[in-house]
């Protein structure tokens, strides 16, 4: 799933990398298409609304990280959003839960055909092999004849135990009879596999809740079939009213879904998705990674790593120090070579092009300069090979000056012209930055 959401957003990225800063326009065109393609997506529309008003909230408001391009950081901020919707700000475990004296009781709920019975072999499997756990499987399936087989066939290739199957017995029997024999026989966890129906109705509700009061289970798992979209999220909200959930596991992501019912899910029902089933075999469980499901919406990874590192790789006071200068139109070669050296700390050119604050002229003649590590070494080292009275005023760098700054750092004095005019660009844009700054247009960089 998640790959028709993660296109339509790519297209809307791709169209907002590239420039040198965002206008107030740029960012709410930006916000306009996210939210079109969030809906085609079959996020929930509170969801999208949320999420549009967060991100236009940060852009307008938060303080720019000053050496990033503001196409990045929005990448960023939406980035960020997606991840608070999927409950990443969430505090303590993810994943199933056996805090609770043994034997820990899981309720598998959810409609019939959402993958419920398969996820309780999947489960099962799991604590027993990567936790070590002594499992019991029970169905309480008592309405089709099949599902009571169905899982102790599951139970048989996960080399786990069920429960042996007492024909006539009521759900709540069997319930208590698998808790007994969980007593009884020191299992760790013991997993009850309910009835699922078509649809939601009274009798499914009752008798889930039923057996959830007399064995008071640690998690009740909400099985939801991803495909389903928006249904799974209205499944979702009348279970969690109804019986309550502790967690929410999403099958068929391995499937064509609009990965936008994973959006909602948190928001509209309040429960933590715990787990991912992806595919039909045994071993196809997934953990839930807010931060990694994302990444694969957005499919930005790489902006958005690029971003946190920036933020942290650029020394802030200095950042603050040469936002000053700039605003006193002080900037200066040495502040030039500052920064080139921070592109060089960040690992470089490739993917960095719009670092620099108001480069967007600048770039196109970097990238016609084909502009790599070795290029900002030699213009570091072209720098110094200035005076500091050179560096601070640059117009006094006549031909003379050129060539001794030439010799002295094995450029040629063509090179030592690239780079004043570079320079000479970036300073004007900069001027010109501080200009409309000061008309309110650019607060911030976004606004
Ligand atoms: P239940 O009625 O809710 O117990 O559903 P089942 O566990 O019987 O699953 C119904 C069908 O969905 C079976 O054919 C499963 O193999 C399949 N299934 C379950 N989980 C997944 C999943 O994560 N991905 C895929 N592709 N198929 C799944």
């Amino acid at each position: 799933m998640f790959e028709t959401l993660g296109n339509r957003l790519q297209g809307v990225f791709d169209r907002l990398r590239g420039r040198g800063a965002l206008s107030e326009a740029d960012v709410s065109d930006a916000l306009r298409e996210v939210r079109v393609a969030l809906l085609e997506a079959d996020v929930a529309l509170s969801v999208v609304k949320d999420i549009t008003a967060r991100v236009r909230e940060r852009a307008v408001g938060q303080e720019v990280i000053r050496s990033i391009q503001p196409g990045q950081q929005v990448i960023k901020i939406v980035n960020d959003a997606l991840v608070e919707a999927l409950g990443g700000n969430d505090p303590g475990p993810r994943g199933i839960s056996l805090e609770a004296a043994a034997p820990v009781a899981i309720l598998m709920v959810g409609l019939q055909g959402s993958g419920k019975t398969t996820t309780s072999g999947k489960i099962a499997l799991r604590l027993k092999g990567r936790e070590r756990k002594k499992v019991l499987l029970a169905s309480l399936d008592v309405h089709r004849p099949a599902a009571q087989l169905q899982l102790a066939q599951l139970a048989e290739r996960a080399e786990v135990t069920s429960l042996p199957i007492i024909a006539g017995q009521t759900p709540l029997q069997i319930a208590e009879r698998a808790m007994d024999l969980g007593r009884r026989e020191l299992y760790d966890v013991v997993i009850l596999d309910t009835a699922g129906r078509l649809s939601i109705d009274e009798a499914l509700m009752a008798e889930v809740a039923a057996v959830k009061q007399a064995v008071t289970p640690h998690e009740t798992l909400l099985v939801v079939d991803a495909m389903t979209g928006q249904d799974a999220v209205n499944t979702a909200r009348i279970f969690n009213e109804r019986v309550g959930v502790t967690g929410i596991v999403m099958t068929r992501v391995d499937g064509d879904a609009r990965g936008g019912a994973a959006l909602s899910m948190r928001a509209v029902t309040g429960a933590p998705i715990k787990l991912l089933g992806a595919g039909e075999k045994l071993d196809a469980l997934e953990d839930f990674h807010p931060d990694r499901i994302a990444n694969r919406i957005l499919g930005m990874g790489d902006i958005v790593s690029l971003v946190e590192r920036a933020a942290e790789t650029i020394d802030q006071a200095e950042a603050e120090k040469l936002a000053a200068r700039m605003q006193k139109g002080q900037f200066s070669l040495e502040d030039y070579a500052q920064q080139l050296k921070q592109i060089g700390k960040m690992g470089g050119m490739s993917g960095l092009m719009g670092m620099l604050p108001g480069v967007a002229k600048v770039k196109a003649q970097l990238q016609d300069a084909n502009l790599d590590t070795g290029m900002l070494k030699r213009q570091a080292a072209i720098i110094g090979s200035m005076t500091v009275k050179e560096r601070r005023q640059p117009e006094i760098i006549k031909a003379s000056r050129k060539r001794r700054i030439a010799a002295g750092s094995g450029a040629s004095v063509q090179e030592v012209n690239r780079l004043l005019k570079q320079f000479e660009d970036m300073r004007d844009m900069m001027k010109r930055m501080n200009k409309m700054g000061q008309k309110g247009m650019m607060r911030g960089g976004l606004a």
